[in-house]
């Protein structure tokens, strides 16, 4: 089909992007990205936030609510969530519901999770746009246990019987998922501790991907061999004969990891620059639209060129445009110009929703506002756009 204007997709449409929101919702959205567009404010918010987070009283939960919460997170729990997946919903748009709570230590903490877990499998199963649920690994064990499966070193009675439960805790999610035909994607976490959960992942994805995709594992393409990684756990579905589950994102813990590299004197694990990042990462989009039958990708990127890409690529294959293998998602509060276009072109795209009590998605929170900050006193790319609307509205003169 040739291309008209009207068929064109338009990530600088910021009509089509805020058409959610109201000029009040929207003069708050873009008074909230200017805050975080100042580096100083983030700082100060942030060791506010961080603060509050550790006493034990509530007292900045309304002022967090008011703001961040509202923005970056669908609520508290699954019910207040359901106000988000329906407006969502109502824009095409599907919902990934992510337990933002993170860092945990103790069993209770870890079978927390699970049942956590569980409930929103069935939430997920109860509305028929939510058809992933996230989950983060180190909700279920100890970090310092990871890292030391991940070094290789021996492992105490304690850590042993710790690495069992997770996997027996892993194995009653994965069993519930495949009963209900939800997807579980496995978040990736710094290098250092990856390891065991790629073996994991590795381990169940053949048990429960058989007919439908149900595990993800998350590959991040800022990390050096992470693309022979990708296309090895590809090979590996095709010989076992399930469906690999792929979830694509360029990486979150950059200068940690550098850092960790640099003090302890091994080789950085993230690639020389942000071009070879990008470079990996459209490469492994390209392998995937490749196979669209026998991969189940999810496109997970605020970066428009690699959606643009995908789509691009999807064309020229004539795949259609729903393929219910080819996905792409953004969190919730970013990126709305490239998911409420790509929805509006009848694309599968959904959004990350984290939940949880306040007090404990603040360092999730506290991500996103150093994610929009800017250093060269720059508008942030959300500020431009949210800027743009203000002004097609008549809110704000140039
Ligand atoms: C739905 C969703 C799920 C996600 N899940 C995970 C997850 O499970 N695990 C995880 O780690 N992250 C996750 N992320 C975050 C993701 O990894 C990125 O940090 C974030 O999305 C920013 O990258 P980008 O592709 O959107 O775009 P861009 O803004 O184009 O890229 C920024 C990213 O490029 C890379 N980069 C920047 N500078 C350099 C440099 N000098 N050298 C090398 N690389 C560089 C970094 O990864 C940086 O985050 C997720 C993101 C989304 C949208």
């Amino acid at each position: 089909m040739e291309e008209t204007d009207e068929t064109l997709l338009d990530f600088g449409n910021t009509e089509i992007a805020f058409s959610h929101k109201s000029d009040r919702e929207l003069k708050n959205t873009y008074w909230l990205f200017k805050l975080m567009n100042n580096p100083s404010l983030v700082r100060i918010g942030s060791f506010f936030g961080k603060l509050a987070a550790q006493v034990p009283f509530h007292l900045m939960d309304p002022l967090i609510r008011e703001t961040i919460f509202n923005q970056f997170c669908g609520g508290t729990n699954l019910l207040e969530c359901q106000r988000v997946v329906d407006r969502l919903y109502h824009k095409k748009t599907m919902t990934i519901l992510d337990y933002g709570v993170e860092g945990r230590e103790r069993d209770e903490d870890f079978q927390n999770t699970l049942e956590v877990n569980l409930k929103a499998l069935e939430f997920a199963y109860s509305n028929p746009n939510i058809p992933v649920i996230s989950t983060k690994l180190t909700g279920y064990i100890p970090i310092s246990v990871l890292e030391k499966i991940h070094a290789k070193e021996s492992l105490s009675a304690f850590d042993q019987r710790a690495w069992e439960r997770l996997e027996e805790r892993f194995v009653i999610l994965c069993k519930k998922a495949a009963e209900l035909g939800v997807g579980i994607f496995i978040d990736a976490e710094e290098s250092w501790i990856q390891d065991p959960i790629d073996q994991l992942v590795d381990k169940y994805m053949p048990v429960f991907n058989k007919e439908k995709p149900i595990l993800y594992n998350t590959f991040q393409m800022y990390r050096k061999g992470r693309l022979d990684y990708l296309k090895s756990s590809f090979e590996a579905a095709q010989s076992g004969n399930y469906i690999f589950g792929a979830k694509i994102v360029r990486g979150a813990y950059m200068e940690k990891e550098r850092k960790r590299a640099k003090e302890k004197g091994y080789e950085d694990p993230i690639t020389a620059d942000k071009l070879v990042t990008d470079t990996q990462y459209d490469v492994s989009i390209r392998f995937c639209v490749q196979y669209p039958e026998q991969i189940s990708l999810c496109n997970s990127t605020h970066n428009w060129n690699s959606c643009l890409l995908q789509t691009e690529l999807m064309a020229q294959a004539g795949i259609p445009n729903d393929h219910p293998h080819l996905n792409f998602c953004q969190l919730l509060g970013m990126s709305d110009n490239i998911t409420f276009n790509l929805a509006a072109k009848g694309y599968i795209v959904a959004k990350y929703v984290p939940y949880g009590p306040i007090k404990d998605v603040v360092p999730y929170l506290v991500r996103r506002a150093e994610e929009n900050t800017s250093i060269t006193g720059d508008m942030s790319r959300e500020l431009k756009l949210l800027n743009e609307e203000m002004m097609r509205r008549g809110l704000k003169n140039a």
